[in-house]
């Protein structure tokens, strides 16, 4: 079967072997070519040592070059070319700590983690396939090259990516591949949070993040997000739920929009139901104040995860506010944009549309309506310019001081009671209106 290789890539294959060396695209941009996805970069592999791919091409970058990558730039565009190596033992989950370079391609193939990802390409020889990629990316198989208990062995972070891989191609893991994955689930502990939060976030945001269900099976959870093992099997037994807060939370992450902050929001948003769990006199589980405590233990787990900030505020904020009480009434509704952040308050919608979908259909269709309703109410308080923030306000701090208040405390707190005021009552904002009514 043939590639269709860019130009700008079939232009560094001809050259390396114009100079005597050998030459492939290898690894995911094979795989995605041949499943008929963009690949994301091309990544090629050759036989030329560092030295010789820098003096071959005119603008490189030494990428990583004691790893034997060097980018080659063409125009605006970069290419990573990597010699032929054998992996030493892997510390860091990304970088082997030693490697040592080989001009056997076949020994290249080898270190890589998954059938499907150790394929090489180049329009001369064609497929270079030694360990059934072609057969496993046609069944739909995620299989270790060679022994995988000694793979995961050598890089505890191939066992997420291995379900990151069946998560964003809709595949099955391989037997003995899993059977590697239960075994040696508790090497995770090794990897760094930072890769793993990379796995993670990509397996959320793929098309299958129901496969989050394998790796808490497979005992990965348990290593990395201990707190949703913890919720799998809890019970709700209550007329608003069907599943137990562990399904329910993945059906959730299902059904809400693919991006990092909603797919972890989504996964989080229940995470401190075990904390608030408490069973009445009829046999009913309720679970008071768990928005509160999932805000909290979100932040917790998102900071582990070393986060950047920005994610981590917006993760936590959706979930504090994922259960508040809105209704199609624009006083409600004003309130909640000013608690939660104008920013995030579409977002809050959509959370909770995937948060009652995952639900029992108890009142289900009627909350759903409310949900569309409130939207169309929102986005007429938006467009109205109806006052959210203190800075919509019609009075700020220089007005007061005008008349004679000072800047301090009672300052703040006497915007904020203006504030409060106009979210009750929009059309008292203004100037006139409020001095009239708070200062006189
Ligand atoms: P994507 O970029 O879409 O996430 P990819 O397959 O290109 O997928 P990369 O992380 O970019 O994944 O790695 C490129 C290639 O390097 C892989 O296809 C695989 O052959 C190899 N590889 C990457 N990480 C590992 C690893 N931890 N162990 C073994 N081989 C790896
Ligand atoms: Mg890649």
């Amino acid at each position: 079967m043939d590639i269709c290789v860019p130009e700008k890539v079939a232009y560094i294959i001809k050259k390396l072997e114009q100079e005597g060396h050998e030459a492939y695209i290898v690894g995911g941009c094979v795989r995605d070519a041949l499943l008929k996805r963009e690949p994301e970069d091309w990544d090629i592999t050759t036989s030329a040592s560092p030295f010789q791919v820098k003096k071959i091409f005119r603008r490189t970058i030494d990428t990583g070059i004691q790893h034997g990558t060097v980018t080659v730039m063409l125009e605006k565009d970069g290419f990573e070319v990597t010699t032929y190596r054998i992996d030493g033992a892997y510390e860091d989950g990304r970088h082997p700590s030693s490697v040592q370079f080989t001009s056997n391609l076949k020994e290249d193939l080898k270190r890589r983690d998954f059938t499907i990802n150790a394929m090489a390409y180049n329009p001369k020889t064609g497929i270079v396939d030694l360990f059934g990629g072609q057969d496993d990316l046609k069944a739909g198989i995620i299989r270790c090259v060679g022994n995988a208990a000694e793979r995961f062995t050598e890089d505890a972070l191939r066992i997420l990516r291995a379900i990151r891989f069946a998560s964003q191609l809709g595949f099955q893991i391989e037997e003995q591949t899993q059977q590697g994955i239960r075994t040696l689930a508790s090497n995770l502990s090794k990897v760094s949070q930072e890769r793993i939060q990379v796995e993670m976030t990509k397996l959320l945001v793929s098309p299958h993040p129901e496969q989050l269900r394998i790796a808490y099976e497979l005992g990965v959870t348990a290593v990395i997000l201990p707190e949703l093992d913890a919720i799998m099997p809890l019970k709700q037994n209550n007329p608003y739920h069907c599943y137990t807060v562990g399904n329910h939370t993945i059906a959730m992450v299902e059904q809400i929009r693919a991006t990092k902050v909603l797919r972890w929001t989504a996964l989080l948003h229940d995470i401190g139901k075990l904390q608030t769990h408490k069973i009445d006199e009829n046999g009913q589980d309720h679970f008071y104040g768990h928005a509160e405590k999932s805000a909290v233990q979100a932040k917790q787990i998102l900071r582990r995860f070393k986060f950047d900030n920005d994610t981590i505020d917006k993760v936590s904020r959706l979930i504090l506010y994922h259960a508040y009480h809105l209704r199609r009434d624009k006083k409600i509704i004003r309130r909640c944009m000013n608690k939660i952040g104008v920013d995030l308050f579409e977002d809050l919608l959509e959370v909770m549309r995937a948060d009652t979908m995952a639900k029992s259909n108890y009142q289900q269709q009627e909350w759903l309506e409310d949900i569309i309703e409130i939207k169309k109410l929102y986005e007429e308080i938006v467009a109205d310019h109806e006052c959210i923030t203190l800075k919509q306000l019609d009075v700020n701090g220089q007005d007061l001081i005008q008349i004679g208040i000072l800047p301090g405390k009672q300052m703040g707190e006497l915007l904020n009671k203006m504030l409060d005021y106009v979210l009750e009552h929009p059309e008292a904002n203004r100037k006139e209106v409020l001095l009239d009514k708070f200062c006189s």
